[in-house]
């Protein structure tokens, strides 16, 4: 007799049962919730977990991607474009942020229990801060203008104005075209969770 496979309706964790705890109530112990030993034959068997690599992969590409954006969307929005170098302060925070979301993201991964669901997590993560980036540009082209312009210098606050509008709209269509990609790529995956496991 082959044991039965299943998942609890409430946390999807999988488990297999011998054949005669068919029909049992059981507590799932990842969610803490009443489930049912289900009494039909069993669909497929699948292992608990899917293989590390994969999650390990999913973890390491998608945190790294979510890492460069998080740190590059900080240093534009802390970063003082008036400034001749940039502050050691702000690469810092940026160095962090880009480490501990990466550290964050290959934890996550290998804690979660399929790889898809990694990937859905992150790309569509990775498509929210796509979208943040043009904002962090305006809002930082507009802090440029205020700093010239509060000290007079029109000449150099309409510079700022033109350049920091050129770049927040560049920032704007690369933020779109990543964000969509990430996007559909994360449903997708998503969708596919039941095969690519
Ligand atoms: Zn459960």
């Amino acid at each position: 007799m082959v044991d039965i496979s299943f998942t609890c309706p409430h946390c999807k964790q999988y488990f297999n049962a011998p054949p005669e705890m068919a029909g049992d109530h059981l507590v799932c112990p990842t969610c803490q919730k009443q489930i049912q030993v289900p009494t039909t034959a069993p669909v497929k068997l699948t292992a608990q977990h899917s293989p590390l690599g994969g999650r390990l992969v999913a973890g390491l590409v998608g945190g790294f991607i979510l890492a460069v954006l998080a740190a590059n969307i900080s240093s534009v929005l802390f970063g003082d474009v008036t400034a001749k170098e940039q502050s050691v302060t702000v690469t810092a925070v940026s160095v962090i942020i880009f480490f501990g979301l990466w550290a964050t993201s290959v934890i996550f991964a290998i804690k979660a229990n399929r790889a898809a669901k990694v990937w859905r997590r992150l790309f569509i993560s990775n498509a929210c801060l796509s979208f943040a980036l043009p904002l962090a540009g305006f809002i930082t082209a507009g802090k440029a203008v205020h700093h010239f312009a509060v000290k007079g210098h029109e000449l150099e606050a309409a510079t700022m104005a033109g350049a920091g509008g050129i770049a927040a709209i560049l920032l704007g269509i690369l933020g779109f075209f990543l964000g969509a990609i990430f996007l559909t790529v994360g449903l997708l995956v998503g969708r596919d969770k039941q095969k690519t496991g």
